[in-house]
C-alpha cells in the first residue's frame, strides 16, 4: 500500500464527463489498495473567467494594491467547483470521499495574494481521514495567509498545492495528470515532432518552467527538488488501464548527461525596456534595479551598451509583459535620481532557450544555437546565459520559427 497525491489540471476537469474519468482513475488507485489525496484545478478557462470579472470591476488603478486580497478570494473560487464536483463523482462510484478546501487543510501562506508561497502544512485531520480510506479532494491554487484571509498560488499553482502536500503528507508517490502524456523537448503544441523524455532532471526542469514552459509551475519543481520527490507527469486523457508511463522529474542520473540540449521554452510573456543616455557610473544600475523592487518588478535579462565617447551608456532589460507600465511609471518617478535622457520599451519580444545539463561539458552550444538563428534571419537582441541554458530576446513573430529551428538544431526530434 501506497500514499498517492494526484493532481488533475484544468482540461482534465473541463467538464463532467472529464470529472467522471477522473474519478475512474482515482478509483483505480483506491481499488489497488493506496491512500489517496487528490488535488484539483478549476475548470479549464475557469479561473481567466473569473480573473475578468475582477479586472472589469477593478477599473484601471495601477496596481490593485487596494482589492488584492478580494482578487484572490473570487479567483480561488473555481477550485472550490472541481473540488465539491469530484468528490460527488466519487462517492456515486461508492468510495468514500470528501472535499478539503485550503483554508481547510489549512495550507499556510505568506500575504503576497495573486503569488503567495507556502509557508506550511500541518494537516492531522487530513492525515487521519485518508487513514481511515477516505479520498481526500484537495482544492489546489488555494491558501490561508497568517491572519485568515483567502490567498493564492500564482496561475500554475496547483501544481505547487500537489507537491506541498505530498511532501507534508508524506506521499510515496506524486502524480501530475494533464492534457499531454509527459515533458517533451519543447511544447508539442508548437513543434509537431516534439518527443516525449523518459526522464528529466530537477535543474532541467527549474529551468524550462522558469523559461516558460508552464506544463509545470516553476515553484513546484523547486520544491520537489528541495525535498527530493519524484515528480510523474501524465496524461489523464489515456483512460484507466492504459500503458501511461509519463516522464519522471527526478534527480540527476549519470545517462542524462548524454544529452546536451534536453528542451526548447519560450515566453511571449516579456516586455523590453532601455534606458538611454545614462551616466556610466558605479551605483547607477543598483539605483534601477532597488527602483523596479521597490515596486515589487522582477527584473529578468540586463544588457548595458557602453558608449566609448562620452560617459554615457544605454541600459536594456526585460521585464513581465504586465509589469511594464508599472515599470514605467516608477522610472519615470525616479528620473532625477536615476539620471537618464529617454525611455523606450517594445512589448513585441520573446525569450527563447535552450535547457540541458549536458551545456556544462559540451563547448560549441552557443555557436550551433546563434548559427540556427542566423540561418533563419531571426535577429538577437539580448542574450542571458547560466551554466545549463542559453536564452535570447527576439522579435515576437519569429518565436515559433525560432523554437523549431533550434529543436532541429540540436536533434531533438531523434531524442
Ligand atoms: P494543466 O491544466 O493540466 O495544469 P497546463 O496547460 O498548465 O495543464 O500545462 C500543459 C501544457 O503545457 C501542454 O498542453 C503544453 O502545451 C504545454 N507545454 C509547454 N511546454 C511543454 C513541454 N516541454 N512538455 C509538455 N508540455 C508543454
Ligand atoms: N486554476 C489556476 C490557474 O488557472 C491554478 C491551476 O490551474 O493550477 O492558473
Ligand atoms: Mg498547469
Amino acid at each position: 500500500m501506497a500514499r498517492i497525491v494526484m493532481k488533475f489540471g484544468g482540461t482534465s476537469v473541463a467538464d463532467l464527463d472529464r470529472i467522471r474519468n477522473v474519478a475512474g482513475l482515482v478509483e483505480d488507485e483506491i481499488r489497488a489498495g493506496h491512500e489517496v489525496a487528490v488535488v484539483v484545478s478549476a475548470m479549464s478557462g475557469e479561473t481567466n473567467r473569473l480573473v475578468a470579472f475582477v479586472d472589469a470591476l477593478a477599473g484601471d488603478s495601477l496596481d490593485g494594491d487596494d482589492i488584492e486580497d478580494e482578487h484572490d478570494v473570487v479567483v480561488a473560487s473555481g477550485e472550490q467547483v472541481t473540488s465539491g464536483l469530484l468528490t460527488i463523482a466519487l462517492r456515486r462510484r461508492g468510495l468514500k470521499a470528501r472535499s478539503w478546501l485550503g483554508w481547510q487543510i489549512p495550507l499556510r501562506t505568506d500575504f503576497a495574494y495573486s503569488k503567495a508561497r507556502i509557508s506550511g502544512i500541518q494537516s492531522p485531520n487530513m492525515d487521519a481521514s485518508l487513514k481511515d480510506g477516505v479520498v481526500g479532494v484537495c482544492a489546489g491554487f488555494q491558501g490561508l495567509t497568517a491572519d485568515d484571509r483567502i490567498s493564492t498560488l500564482g496561475r500554475g499553482g496547483s501544481d505547487t498545492s500537489a507537491v506541498a502536500l505530498a511532501v507534508a503528507l508524506k506521499a510515496d508517490r506524486c502524480d501530475i495528470y494533464t492534457d499531454v502524456d509527459g515533458i517533451y523537448t519543447t511544447d508539442p503544441r508548437i513543434v509537431p515532432d516534439a518527443v516525449r523524455l523518459n526522464k528529466i532532471s530537477f535543474e532541467e526542469m527549474l529551468e524550462l518552467a522558469s523559461l516558460g514552459a508552464k506544463v509545470l509551475q516553476t515553484r513546484s519543481v523547486e520544491l520537489a527538488m528541495n525535498n527530493n520527490l519524484p515528480i510523474r507527469v501524465l496524461t489523464s486523457m489515456a483512460g484507466a488501464g492504459a500503458h501511461n508511463p509519463g516522464t519522471i522529474v527526478c534527480n540527476e542520473e549519470e545517462n542524462m548527461e548524454e544529452r546536451v540540449v534536453s528542451g526548447v521554452a519560450y515566453s511571449r510573456d516579456e516586455a523590453q525596456i532601455t534606458l538611454l543616455r545614462l551616466a556610466d557610473r558605479p551605483g547607477i544600475v543598483a539605483r534601477i534595479t532597488r527602483a523596479m523592487s521597490e515596486a515589487n518588478i522582477i527584473v529578468d535579462m540586463i544588457v548595458q551598451g557602453i558608449s566609448s565617447k562620452d560617459d554615457v551608456a544605454n541600459m536594456t532589460f526585460t521585464v513581465g509583459k504586465r509589469d511594464v507600465e508599472k515599470a514605467l511609471a516608477t522610472l519615470e518617478a525616479s528620473r532625477a535620481d536615476i539620471g537618464f535622457e529617454a525611455i523606450k520599451y517594445d512589448d513585441k519580444v520573446s525569450k527563447v532557450s535552450i535547457v540541458g545539463i549536458g551545456m556544462r561539458s559540451h563547448t560549441g552550444v552557443a555557436q550551433t544555437m546563434f548559427e540556427a538563428l542566423a540561418e533563419r534571419n531571426i535577429n538577437v537582441k539580448v542574450i542571458a546565459t547560466s551554466e545549463i541554458k542559453i536564452s535570447v530576446l527576439i522579435d515576437a513573430e519569429y518565436t515559433e520559427l525560432a523554437v523549431r529551428a533550434l529543436h532541429g538544431a540540436f536533434g531533438l526530434n531523434k531524442a
